[in-house]
């Protein structure tokens, strides 16, 4: 193990929107900090389906105060996001310790010792205050069925093109599975959805999307199996089951599974610190002036402050404000430029994040 004995100011461990964001506002203000990711910036949108545009629209999007160039006034796609990432990273010159997860976290002294993974190394830091700017997404929700790993499986869309003239069965039915639905069938699959509901929910599709595809799925192009859920996954078929588990098993024939079913947030390090996590979401405990946890020194930012989150309640453009209260708390000033969406008196809906 290799050791740096220096103490750091901050150390920031995530380099989504959220973090860099964070370290623009530590490095304009000269705070001593380091910064890690597990792997590349922006790692959570390197897997978005390609060509996937943000529902945000762009001016939410925007990390502190330097606006998103673009020449179509649309919503702007998750590699154009990437690239502006890029930009903001090379216009701060920010440190950056990209590929080097951060494995473990311990008190040490008057902060915190930071263990990393970076390849077959390992090392270890010191810094007085820790913030978790992890994001919410790290693993897909497992249906736990047999034949969810096979090869023809997958938890992430990626392109459309995947399955051109192939039989897709998607399951799931919020927005992402609706999407993908939309994608595939327009670049040429057989597309069919399996929902554990009888009916697809305004409230889990987005308003332009749902009316596209219930039309498709009336004219017979989509197929829907509604109130359905998968048991198992053969190369060539799925057996799906009546959700409400009252009726025969429906064996379906296909090519290639795509499970929509969701992500959830990796909360070791948030054990491992001592936060607390509270109710079903395990949001974690924290002052939302500060957004410093019940545990001293120790903050969360951007979405990982919402928990294992299932609906997205936080989004970036109300995490913008998460640097800019660590950033306070830190240097005693509110940081010169943020996101633009909400204003610095935005408040979290935090009792009912810590309710759920
Ligand atoms: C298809 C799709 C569409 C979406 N559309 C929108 C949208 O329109 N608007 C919107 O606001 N959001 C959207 N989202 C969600 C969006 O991706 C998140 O809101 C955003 O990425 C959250 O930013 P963040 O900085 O909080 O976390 P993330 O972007 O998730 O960043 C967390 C970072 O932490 C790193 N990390 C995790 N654990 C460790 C560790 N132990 N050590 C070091 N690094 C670690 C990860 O590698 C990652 O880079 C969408 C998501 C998907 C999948």
């Amino acid at each position: 193990m290799s050791h740096n004995e220096d103490t750091y100011e901050v150390a920031i461990i995530g380099a989504g929107p959220i973090g860099l964001e964070l370290a623009v506002c530590l490095r304009r203000t000269g705070v001593r900090y380091i910064h890690f990711d597990a792997r590349q910036i922006g790692y959570t949108l390197t897997w978005w389906p390609r060509n996937t545009s943000f529902f945000s629209t762009t001016e939410r999007l925007a990390i502190a105060g330097v606006p998103i160039p673009n020449n179509h006034q649309q919503r702007i796609t998750g590699e154009e996001y990437l690239a502006y990432l890029r930009a903001v990273v090379e216009q701060f010159d920010l440190p950056l310790h990209t590929y080097e997860p951060v494995a473990e976290i311990a008190p040490a002294g008057e902060g915190f010792a930071l263990t990393t993974r970076p390849l077959a190394d390992e090392r270890r830091y010191l810094a007085r205050r820790v913030v978790l700017a992890i994001g919410d997404m790290e693993y897909p929700h497992r249906l736990n069925i047999p034949g969810e790993d096979l090869p023809h499986v997958s938890h992430y869309f990626r392109d459309p093109h995947d399955y051109f003239r192939r039989r897709l069965l998607i399951v799931g039915g919020k927005n992402s599975a609706a999407e993908a639905a939309l994608r595939c069938w327009r670049a040429g699959a057989e597309v069919t959805i399996s929902y554990r509901r009888p009916q697809f929910d305004a409230g889990r599709v987005k308003h332009w999307i749902l009316p596209d595809l219930l039309a498709q799925i009336e004219a017979g192009t989509i197929r829907f199996l509604p109130a359905t859920v998968p048991v198992e996954i053969a190369p060539g078929h799925v057996v799906l089951a009546p959700a409400d588990g009252d009726g025969p098993l429906i064996r379906h024939e296909t090519d290639f599974v795509l499970l929509n079913t969701g992500f959830r947030g990796d909360q070791r390090l948030l054990e491992m610190a001592g936060v607390e996590l509270r109710g079903d979401n395990r949001a974690p405990a924290f002052d939302p002036a500060t957004m410093e946890t019940n545990v001293p020194g120790l903050f969360v930012a951007g979405t990982a402050a919402a928990g294992v989150q299932q609906r997205y309640r936080l989004f970036i453009e109300n995490c913008h404000e998460h640097a800019g209260k660590i950033a306070q708390a830190i240097t005693g000033r509110w940081p010169e430029a943020l996101g633009n969406a909400a204003g610095r008196n935005y408040e979290l809906p935090f009792e009912q994040i810590q309710a759920n």
